[in-house]
């Protein structure tokens, strides 16, 4: 039996606030006083392209999108674009790309865009006195030729996260987002391409959004990208080339519409960077918790640690699970514990992880 309060610190698919359940409960049978379920709104109806405008306004409100950006969404997560991005931008198989490794996501971007095009891999990680650090972005060892830069600021696996915003003259930049989208304030006008699938921060699965600089809409002009995932198309039929997904688009309304209500990207952003240093102090003061990054790259929306005694990850993770802590296991490749705070878990929800923490680790170390 499990505590009747619980708090899911998922690294996706992520917790979602109580009031944007509730209204989705209440909209699954009526949406609107059209007396039919959202599920049923037809895309093209005057409805539907409310929904869509409006997510378009929340986005560009929140992020302060420039003008000389589109918004599109596009099917399937941001695996998919590990694919299709290098397919919309390269002229033929001979171009030249960068892609930074920092971690688990960004090196299957690598493998993946290895299909279409040439890879320069930039390896940023290195090791000091045992703790993991990124090279800055000015050592980033950069080809003159490349078409574009690729980079992961945050490695939802890992745990690591590069703060630095990146400033390379007239190189075209793209960053995988996925766990850090609308967690933080951003200046989109450093990136080419920012894109995030919306399961971690902003809804469901299934579902991506992009942000992309107008120049970069159609530089693939042969006809070999697959029409439904041509950022052209996408861009030209408001991302409803082929039926979208209509109803992961509305919980993106409504989860948009409530962080719009918290205050604003600085205030979430500040509220995160508290949650995580409060369970980073209790990592910290302990002799059980242990992670090896260094202070400045860790990430505040992934915490990743182990337990001194490796057969005590099991105990941790069963007696968290009954205390009402869901999800708390590492991503299977790197094993350990992870801990996710999107905008959607609760300060309190944190505080009590850390008062579990911290008594686990008084009985156990
Ligand atoms: C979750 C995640 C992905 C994969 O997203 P899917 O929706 O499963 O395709 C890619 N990159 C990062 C940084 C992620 O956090």
């Amino acid at each position: 039996m499990l505590h009747k309060k619980v708090f899911n610190f998922s690294a996706s698919q992520a917790m979602i606030p109580y009031p944007v359940l509730k209204q989705i409960k209440k909209d699954l049978l009526d949406w609107n006083n059209t007396k039919i379920s959202v599920m049923e709104i037809n895309h093209r109806s005057d409805y539907f392209v409310y929904i869509v405008e409006s997510t378009k306004k929340y986005l560009r409100k929140l992020l302060n999108i420039p003008l000389n950006y589109k918004i599109i969404f596009c099917f399937g997560g941001a695996r998919v674009q590990f694919s299709i991005i290098p397919i919309n931008f390269i002229k033929s198989k001979f171009n030249s790309t960068d892609y930074i490794n920092s971690g688990y996501w960004s090196n299957i971007a690598i493998n993946e865009a290895k299909k279409y095009c040439i890879v320069n891999r930039i390896d940023v990680l290195y090791k000091e006195n045992g703790l993991i650090k990124v090279h800055p972005m000015n050592n980033w060892l950069i080809s003159n030729n490349s078409l574009y830069l690729h980079y992961c600021p945050n490695e939802t696996v890992d745990g690591i996260y590069i703060d630095e915003l990146p400033n390379f003259h007239n190189h075209v930049v793209v960053a995988d987002c996925s766990s850090i989208i609308l967690s933080r304030v951003l200046d989109i006008s450093k990136f080419g391409l920012i894109y995030a699938s919306t399961q971690k921060n902003i809804g469901l699965s299934g579902l991506t959004l992009l942000i992309i600089r107008d120049d970069l809409i159609n530089i693939n002009k042969s006809n070999t990208i697959p029409s439904t995932f041509n950022y052209q198309y996408l861009v030209k039929y408001n991302s409803m080339f082929s039926t979208p997904p209509t109803f992961i688009w509305y919980v993106t309304n409504l989860m948009l519409k409530w962080l719009t209500k918290q205050g604003g990207l600085s205030k979430v952003e500040k509220i995160n960077k508290t949650k995580s240093n409060i369970l980073y102090k209790i990592i910290d003061n302990s002799n059980l918790y242990h992670n090896n990054i260094s202070p400045k790259y860790r990430s505040y929306t992934n915490i990743t640690f182990t337990l001194s005694n490796i057969n005590l990850h099991k105990l941790f993770l069963k007696e968290s699970h009954h205390a009402g802590f869901l999800n708390l296991s590492g991503h299977k490749a790197v094993g350990g514990i992870r801990i996710s705070l999107y905008n959607s878990m609760p300060l309190i929800g944190v505080k009590k992880l850390a008062k579990f923490m911290y008594n686990f680790s008084t009985r156990y170390s």
